[in-house]
Parts: C-alpha cells; sequence; structure tokens
C-alpha cells in the first residue's frame, strides 16, 4: 500500500465538526471526532475493541439499564502532527495514547466512496 500523505490537515476543534484532510492525490476525507476516539489506535483501545468485537470507530455498547449521562461534548483538547507520519489527539475526557498515522486514516476514510459497509462486513 502506498503511503498516504496529505497536502491539508483542518482539525476543527472550535466548531468540533472533527478533521478535514486533503490528500496529496487529490482524495478529501473527514472524520468526526466521536469516531477518531472509537477508533483511537493504541494498544488498549484496540484491545477493548477486540474483546467487544467492535471495529475501529464502531461506538462502544452502552448497557441498557444504564441512565444517559450528561458528558460534555467530545473533542481534541489539542492536536499536534507527529513527525510527518502521524497526528496526536489529547482527547478531553483525559485519553491521549493515540498516535493516528495518515496510513491509518486512509485506511478508514469514511466518505462513501472507501466506505461501502457492504464491503466492510465481508471482511468480518
Ligand atoms: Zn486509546
Ligand atoms: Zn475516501
Amino acid at each position: 500500500m502506498s503511503l498516504a500523505d496529505p497536502k491539508s490537515v483542518k482539525v476543527n476543534i472550535t466548531t468540533g465538526t472533527g478533521v478535514d484532510i486533503e490528500w496529496k492525490d487529490g482524495h478529501k476525507s473527514h472524520y468526526a471526532f466521536q469516531w477518531l476516539r472509537d477508533a483511537c489506535p493504541c494498544a488498549t483501545c484496540s484491545e477493548e475493541r477486540t474483546t467487544d468485537g467492535r471495529k475501529p470507530g464502531d461506538p462502544i455498547k452502552q448497557a441498557a439499564s444504564l441512565l444517559p449521562m450528561y458528558k460534555p461534548k467530545l473533542r481534541p483538547e489539542s492536536a499536534n502532527p507527529v513527525g510527518k507520519y502521524a497526528i496526536h489527539f489529547k482527547w478531553n475526557d483525559g485519553h491521549e495514547s493515540g498516535i493516528y498515522s495518515w496510513d491509518y486514516l486512509r485506511e478508514h476514510c469514511r466518505c462513501s466512496e472507501c466506505h461501502t459497509p457492504a464491503a466492510t462486513d465481508k471482511i468480518q
């Protein structure tokens, strides 16, 4: 697989809409902050996803008996590039272990062109 390389990266912390990446090949990707948090590539989150049988970005299943709690809308407190290959988020829920490589993000592009639910289901 070719190395993903962004031309521009926009992290919309103030508006809370997510991350917009335009790639060198002209492709554009958008990632919601909640999706990014649920797709955290760190060892702990990957393990939790494997245990729950979730794919990267799938929301954590909550027990139906639990009352919904008011939580501040998830967003990063800061976002910083890691070398030339990745981006790091410090989330407002205190988590900050995940390093999101451009490869990882491009692989999980959310656009309708790249993300067809049928194709993803087949892999499982
Ligand atoms: Zn994590
Ligand atoms: Zn795409």
